[in-house]
């Protein structure tokens, strides 16, 4: 332990990167604390990843129940109840809470309950506790939060996903704000629990970033499921009604409702952090600015996760967390190589992308070879549900290897995860195809693609 200071380091913020930073660092022999203003477990534990995957699945079954019949079951009348969604969900996050605080504590670290500012380069403020701290090192792992709509007459009745997992009631109409991964899993949680819902979308198409394809087939078969997606649109307008909200949209719509939801992106909660006052950069969206090893312009203060805005990502936040303290605990500098990184949005179907999409690895590398797949899932061969499987492969024709794998589909979360070693590894197309399929699976169709997509000519469109 340093003799000039009360810690050797101490964390602001208890999420993924912030724990994990914290039991490696004390793993390591440091003498650690980390506060936390709200709940231990950060935004994925306590309102983000966990608790949305356990929506996502109550909202799938009505789907599983109709599906069935196809199958020769024959499934009663159903009918939900979301205080029992709601209130299930509640014990398991507080389940997962309390690991996470024993985790803490057994690995040695000091969890201090209180928010907490700079006073200056090592010295923490706990504001509950009205007292001072000092560290050789400072860690702020204070996440993200929900963006409001500047400006927008009547916001004061939007709500965010931070209060979409607590309502006292279901509501019978929604209308969802934003093209990004929230806006188009809630979209889908809300549509799957009987909520009519509309998703609206200011640009083009949802989605941006990722590849057309994608972008494009979620589009559909989310309005196959129900939902209105309105795009080239925004809200003008919140109003208070006597049986609801009246949304009116930019477009000149009007739509009555009853609860509005906005997912217009998250912002590095850094507010009132005193980051200005000891010196820490920021950068034009207030992240906290760093550099490969997770250190800030102040020599002792350090950040990781989605305060950083590097890639917002549990996984990304918790290596961040790990390289860091490898780095100034253990004598091991590590960074984190943000260049390729796997994920699932968990909409419905849901999507499981590595790599670049068509439109980049274009951009970026000219000719690209595209290999593509849309098919009908074997299940709903049977179930006779209409809902597409897409699959892509974008393969730089010079090297042959893939830049980029694109799931639309049941499971692609799933097998997304071991495609993406495979990319990560730099695999090549003919690499794939040696693989020997899995069957009947959905996946076998990634290592059984032979022939190159060509775009269709005008005539053969005409
Ligand atoms: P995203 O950045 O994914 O999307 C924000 C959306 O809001 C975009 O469609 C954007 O439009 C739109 N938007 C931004 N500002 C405005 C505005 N002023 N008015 C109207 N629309 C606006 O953010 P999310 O909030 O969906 O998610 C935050 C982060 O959390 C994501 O970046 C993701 O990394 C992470 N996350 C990951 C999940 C997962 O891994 N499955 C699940 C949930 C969140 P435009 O495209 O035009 O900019």
């Amino acid at each position: 332990m340093s003799d000039t200071y009360d810690y050797d380091l101490f964390v602001i913020g208890a999420g993924s990167g912030g724990v994990r930073a914290a039991r490696m660092s004390a793993s390591y022999g440091a003498k650690v604390a980390v506060a936390e203003e709200y709940r231990v477990g950060g935004t994925c534990v306590i309102r983000g990843c966990v608790p949305k995957k356990l929506f996502v699945y109550a909202s799938a079954f009505h789907e599983e129940f109709e599906d069935a019949a196809g199958f020769g079951w024959t499934v009663g009348k159903s009918t939900f109840d979301w205080a029992t969604l709601r209130d299930n969900k509640d014990k398991e996050i507080d389940r997962l809470n309390s690991i996470y605080i024993r985790n803490l504590k057994n690995s040695g670290v000091e969890i201090i309950e209180s928010r907490a500012e700079l006073k200056d380069a090592h010295t923490v403020h706990l504001v509950g506790e009205n007292r001072d701290v000092t560290a050789k090192i400072i860690l702020i792992a204070t996440g993200a939060t929900p963006n409001g709509h500047d400006g927008l007459e009547g916001a004061e009745y939007t709500i965010s996903s931070n209060e979409a997992f607590h309502l006292d009631t279901l509501p019978k109409r929604i209308i969802v704000e934003g093209g990004g991964y929230i806006a188009v899993e809630f979209a889908g949680i809300f549509n799957g629990l009987g909520v009519e819902t509309t998703l609206l979308y200011r640009g083009e198409e949802i989605l941006r970033g990722f590849d057309h394809d994608v972008r494009v087939t979620l589009h559909q078969e989310m309005e196959k499921k129900g939902i209105r997606i309105v795009t080239g649109n925004s809200f003008t307008k919140i109003e208070k009604v006597a049986d609801g909200l009246k949304a009116h949209l930019s477009g000149g719509e009007v739509i009555e409702t009853d609860a509005v939801m906005l997912a217009i992106g998250r912002r590095p909660k850094v507010d009132g952090l005193g980051l200005d006052e000891v010196g820490v950069k920021l950068g034009k969206k207030g992240e906290v600015l760093v550099d490969a090893f997770s250190r800030t312009n102040v020599e002792n203060i350090y950040a990781v996760g989605d305060v950083t805005d590097r890639a917002n990502l549990t996984p990304v936040a918790i290596r961040e967390g790990a390289a860091f303290a490898s780095t100034v605990f253990n004598d091991k500098p590590m960074s984190v190589d943000h260049s390729i990184i796997p994920t699932a949005v968990f909409s419905q179907p849901e999507i499981g992308t590595v790599g670049i999409s068509e439109e980049e690895a274009r951009a970026k590398f000219g000719e690209v070879d595209i290999y593509k797949s849309t098919f009908r899932a074997m299940k709903h061969t049977l179930s006779g549900r209409d809902e597409k499987t897409l699959m892509k492969l974008i393969v730089d024709p010079a090297t042959d290897k893939v830049l980029g794998c694109h799931i639309l589909g049941p499971h692609s979360g799933e097998m997304i995860q071991a495609f993406g070693i495979a990319v990560t590894m730099g695999a090549t197309k003919a690499q794939f195809d040696m693989t020997v399929a899995v069957h009947p699976t959905a996946a076998e169709e990634l290592v059984t693609m032979k022939e190159k997509w060509v775009a269709p000519s005008v005539e053969a469109a005409q």
